[in-house]
Parts: structure tokens; sequence; C-alpha cells
């Protein structure tokens, strides 16, 4: 059997399709922050997966009902019911004050879900002439590697060699009203936006943007769909990163850390004059609301409410944010952020630095070239947050 971590890159890079340029570490046990390779070498986790572990690697009580839901039943297809769904749902629509919810697997389903939502809305309720329906999207966003999802995003790499991408969608700036306002027409549907743009490197809109564009899409009857699959469920410092703009989306966008790390779940929710759009044969998914990812979810959302992450996110992010900028270096250009998802932009390569991290024990994830993405777990303690700001402190100074 595989032993050392070189033997396993080998195998994996040997068989695997090579869509990912991993950092040269494996990882085969973790608890909490802390993650360990074959060699018996711990790190600290500051990608939490893309925010998939903000409570933290193997919480107990997440683990605890996983544990349980497996002895009991872990699929039925919904073509039956299953007891776990229906509190479920009413967990997932308490917590964000909406009526409906649909269960999918993966985030990238859920956006399909949604832009599927407006398109549906559009031409049953709206009355948009068929096939004519428009999605407005941002640019620099990421909604996932789907071909929707691909279509919507704005680039070239995700986007070369994959067409033809789906028709019917519009880009504006992130961050732009007027351009907003501009591409509107009668025929479009929605408007879907990541209220803090993750993969395009923390990128945080004008203040004021989520909260007019809000209003903008209320006075044209035009769907607000907010992607909070990264941003959301604490990791900004609000529940929702749309908090900050006291708005409450048309249709909301989850994933992540809605399994909290341990079993894929995502979901699209709505009230009734949204998602009542759908009819039995119109939408679905063999594993979507299946009863083991539906008693995980629910123990994960528990966690982030008994443990007030969100809270933690915005209390230990400020801090984070504040130290990180006494750093001197003239090749920092940015310390960005909201809650404990910050971006560090600097005029060079971001690699090298996480490389550097790496051999400190700190596990980080470049984005887009030149940003370092530090998130890490939303139960992060204290000291441990101080060792971590100590390690990137000596690798960022000059
Ligand atoms: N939307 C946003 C905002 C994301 O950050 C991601 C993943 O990074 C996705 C959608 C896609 O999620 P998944 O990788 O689970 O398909």
């Amino acid at each position: 059997s595989l032993r050392t971590s070189e033997q396993i890159i080998e195998q994996t890079q040997e068989y695997g399709a090579k869509n990912y340029h991993p950092l040269p570490v494996v990882i085969s046990k973790a608890e909490g922050v802390w993650v360990e390779d074959p060699e018996g070498n711990r790190y600290m986790d500051m990608l939490s997966a893309y925010s998939a572990v903000n409570q933290g690697h193997r919480h107990p009580k997440i683990i605890e009902a996983l544990k349980e839901q497996a002895e009991r039943v872990t699929l039925t297809s919904r073509a039956f019911h299953n007891d776990q769904l229906g509190p479920w749902y009413e967990k997932v629509c308490k917590l964000t004050n909406k009526e409906m919810a649909l269960p999918m697997n993966t985030g990238a389903e859920a956006v399909e879900t949604a832009i599927k939502t407006a398109r549906l809305w559009a031409y049953n309720v709206k009355g948009v002439p068929e096939d004519k329906a428009e999605i407005i999207a941002c640019s620099e966003n990421f909604h996932g590697r789907t071909m929707t999802a691909v279509s919507l995003s704005t680039d070239e790499e995700d986007k070369r060699a994959f067409g033809p991408t789906l028709p019917g969608i519009k880009i504006i700036p992130f961050g732009d009203t007027q351009a907003l306002r501009d591409a509107i027409t009668e025929n479009t549907a929605g408007f879907i936006f990541e209220p803090i743009q993750g993969e395009a490197g923390i990128n945080i809109p004008p203040e004021g943007f989520l909260s007019e564009a809000y209003d903008i899409c209320k006075e044209h009857n035009v769907l607000y769909i907010a992607d909070e699959i990264q941003a959301g469920l604490g990791r900004s410092g609000k529940m929702f990163a749309c908090d900050w703009e006291n708005v409450s989306p048309d249709i909301l966008i989850l994933g992540k850390a809605l399994g909290g790390g341990v079993f894929p779940i995502s979901c699209v929710v709505a009230n009734k004059d949204v998602l009542g759009v759908f009819t039995p044969g119109s939408h679905g998914s063999t594993f979507g609301g299946n009863p083991l990812a539906c008693a995980v979810s629910v123990a994960s959302l528990e966690v982030i409410e008994e443990e007030q992450l969100a809270a933690r996110s915005q209390k230990l992010g400020e801090y984070m944010k504040s130290e990180l900028r006494k750093v001197e270096n003239p090749k920092i250009k940015e310390v960005r952020g909201k809650g404990l998802f910050i971006g560090v932009e600097l005029t060079e390569a971001a690699r090298p630095y996480c490389e550097a991290l790496k051999q400190k024990g700190l596990l980080c994830k470049e984005t887009h070239e030149t940003i370092i993405r530090f998130a890490p777990p939303l139960v992060i303690k204290q000291e441990d947050l101080d060792w971590a700001i100590d390690q990137i402190k000596d690798v960022l100074s000059v």
C-alpha cells in the first residue's frame, strides 16, 4: 500500500486528469483548523476547502449526525419521502427567512437551479416571450464549472474550447449600478452576482451596491439572485454577505458550508411566488435532498448558530486584517476583506508566497495569480490565529 506523500502525489499525477495544480502536500487527517500529512507534519488550514469547512474539520456534532443517519437510511431518491428532508427544509427556510427551498448537491448545480428558476419564472410569471429570457451577471464572477456557470463566466480560460456557450447572458462590470440599469430590458429574468467575489480575489463591491442593485431589480421586476455559496453562512462576518446591506435576495444560493465540509449539499431558497414555479418533473436530482445530506446539513447550520460563527468571523477578521495591514512591504498592493475572508493582493506572483507559507506550516492557495486568500475555519481560536499571523508576517515582511 502507498505510504509516503511522494508516492501518493506520483499516483495522483499518473492517473488523474490535470484540471488542478495543488500545492505538493497530502492531507491524510484533519481536526478543527489543523490537518496532517502521512509523515505526521501538521499544517493549519487557511483555505477551509474554499469555505466549505467553516465549522472546522470533522466537527464532532456534524460527525455524530453523519454516523447516526448512516445507521438508519442514506438514500431514498425523491420517488419517496424521507424523514430528514422536512426538518431540513424548515431549518433552512427559517434561517434565510424564506418560504421554500430546493436541495441539490454541489454549488454549480444550485446555480443551474437558480438560472432555471429565473427563466421559468420569467415565462410563467413575468410574461417574457418563449426563449427570450435574459440573465445579467458580473465581470470576473465565479459560479462553478458546469456549462451554465461557464457561460456566465468572463474568464477566457474558463470558457475557451467549451463553446458554444448558453445564449441570453449579459455581463456588467461588478459593482456598477448604472451598467445594471442599462443592461435591463423587458426580457430580463434575473441578476446573478456574488455579494463578495471569492475566486476573483475577495472583491468587495462599492458600498451601497448590493442595496442599490436590489432597488433597481425591484423597480424593473427582475429577480435579485445572490450566489452566497462561498461568502455566505458566516464567512463574511454576517450570516449572509447580503446582510451587510440589509437586503434579502429573491433567490439565495447556498452550498459549501451548508454540509459542514462533511457531505455535499447545496440549495436554492426563495419565496413561493418564485420557487413555486416548479411542478413535478420539471427539475430534480437523484441525490438532492438525501437523508444523509439533510441530517448533516441541519447539524452544520446548528453549529454555525450555536457557536455564533458569523460574529466570531467578524471580530477575528477585523483583527487579522488590521494586523496584516501593519506589514511593511512595497509588494503588498492591498489587504482587503470582510470577516475571516481576506485577500492580500501583491504586485507579483502569489504562488511562491504560498509555498513559503507551507514551509511555515500554513496552507493557503493563490487566486488569480497575485492574490493570497486567507480563510481559516471560523472556529479558529485566538491563539491559533495569532500563531498564523506571526507566520504570515514572517513570510510577507521584507
Ligand atoms: N459559486 C461560488 C460563489 C463559488 O465560490 C463556487 C465554488 O468555489 C461555486 C459556485 C461552485 O461550487 P461547486 O464547486 O460546489 O460546484
